[in-house]
């Protein structure tokens, strides 16, 4: 059986024993003055996004090298593998590891390196995402100017960072060049906002929505569908699902409030996935458990590799 992961985040999937020996290597304070590494960066119960997103700081803090991207890259496709998954799209924002001895190529190429290496001992496929944030234009720009000058290295766009009052049509031009390069989009979207940014996404040429719950927004009472629900349920264009992280950032209470289950089974094409591995404490495993919980029966269908789905092919 061949099963695919399509939205992890390479920054959100430490090892916490990896982030315990790169802060000591680096002499990176933060985290060497403390005991219980995966306490300090789990974010289950924070408060507010902005708390969950600080977490990052200092993952990206330990991710200024090419060894120890190399390595983290290669331990994230590994642990992948290791879960049952062949097939394997991380992501990253690239530009937060540049620095004076680190060129953008050098981060997408010490990346792709640690998955080559995986993919020798374990057989695992592994695939580069790249992100723009949308809260910096100028960072957007830069990273999809990279994704068509490398998009052999790569195999998709995606724009990440808070959804609220950064729609994918402030980046239109954007998102043009790297239609045009032949480059896959994908888009997170219904989650910091609702169903217009999803509509606005598949404007803007994304293949698949992350995340894109909140079309459950566009689903009425009676079942009937909106315009965009209805298009997205047609064309079965993949929603890229995180249950524990929609959690953890507050999207919903508790598991049983999630509509993954409801979505299956209205026939949307749902895919579950990771998002960020240590500050929200999951891994495959637990995310199969967490969609049984929602009434899924065999949850291991929504991890099965679809070559349609999958920007890997
Ligand atoms: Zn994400």
């Amino acid at each position: 059986m061949s099963n695919q992961i399509l939205h992890d985040h390479l920054d959100g999937g430490l090892r916490a024993s990896t982030a315990k020996e790169i802060a000591k290597r680096i002499e990176y304070k933060p985290i060497n003055e403390i005991d219980d590494v995966n306490k300090f960066f789990d974010r289950s119960n924070c408060e507010s996004l902005e708390d969950y997103l600080e977490a990052f700081t200092h993952t990206i803090a330990l991710m200024q090298t090419f060894e120890n991207i190399e390595q983290i890259a290669y331990e994230a496709a590994a642990d992948m593998s290791d879960n049952g998954i062949n097939f394997y799209e991380s992501r990253y924002a690239p530009f937060y590891s540049v620095n004076n001895t680190l060129s953008p190529v050098d981060v997408i190429d010490a990346i792709n390196s640690g998955f080559k290496q995986a993919e020798k001992e374990k057989g695992i496929i592994s695939g580069l995402i790249l992100c723009g944030m949308r809260h910096d234009h100028a960072n957007v720009k830069a990273v999809a100017d990279l994704a068509v000058e490398f998009k052999d290295k790569i195999i998709g766009f995606d724009i990440a960072g808070p959804e609220y009052n950064f729609l994918p049509s402030l980046y239109k031009d954007s998102f043009t060049k790297i239609s045009d390069a032949g480059v896959n989009i994908t888009i997170h979207a219904g989650e910091g906002d609702g169903v217009h940014s999803i509509q606005d996404a598949l404007d803007n040429g994304a293949k698949r929505i992350g995340h894109g719950v909140r079309i459950i927004e566009d689903v009425n009472a009676d079942n009937s569908l909106g315009q965009t629900a209805d298009y997205i349920l047609k064309e079965q264009i993949p929603l890229e699902i995180c249950i524990t992280s929609n959690i953890h950032t507050n999207m919903y209470t508790d598991v049983y409030e999630h509509p993954i289950a409801k979505l299956y089974d209205l026939g949307f094409n749902i895919s579950l996935n990771t998002d960020n591995r240590l500050m929200s404490s999951t891994n495959v495993l637990k995310e199969l458990e967490m969609a049984k919980l929602t009434g899924i029966k065999n949850p291991l269908e929504l991890i099965k590799y679809s070559a349609s789905d999958s920007f890997l092919n």
